[in-house]
């Protein structure tokens, strides 16, 4: 069920969604979503765990606080016709590229969710920054 196309429906009903027709998109991204993954996404929302770093020349990178790690998430790739989006989580490694059972993981869910309804938290960060971040997590 994993084709690339449905990455950007999911993209499509989560930016259909806002405070006033919540339970109804919520609805539709059941019909996508496992229930546990849907609701965790949600619960990361809440918690504020989905960070935004705006980089000085406009990009910006996010980092989603697991329970037991941080994971950098890139929600939207756009060089790739395969993969709509990437997570640095061991359950998007399984669920999505090796197994396909997934469109996508909580993590790459909770970005997309917390951009809808502005709850990122932001930070500025500068090159050297984001460079450290990114290549301290690549193993
Ligand atoms: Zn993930």
């Amino acid at each position: 069920m994993s084709t690339p196309g449905l990455g950007h429906v999911v993209q499509a009903v989560v930016s259909s969604i806002d405070e006033d027709n919540l339970e109804e998109g919520i609805d539709k991204l059941r019909a996508l979503f496992p229930d546990t993954t849907l609701l965790a996404a949600l619960d990361l929302v809440d918690r504020e765990s989905v960070l935004k770093f705006r980089t000085p020349w406009g990009g910006c990178h996010y980092e989603v606080l697991g329970s037991t790690a941080t994971y950098s998430v890139f929600p939207r790739l756009g060089w790739s016709p395969d993969m709509s989006c990437y997570c640095t989580c061991p359950a998007f490694a399984f669920a999505v590229l090796m197994s396909e059972s997934h469109l996508m993981c909580k993590h790459v869910l909770a970005v997309h969710l917390a951009e809808q309804f502005s709850k990122c938290v932001e930070h500025s960060i500068d090159d050297n920054d984001l460079l450290a971040r990114l290549t301290s997590r690549v193993q």
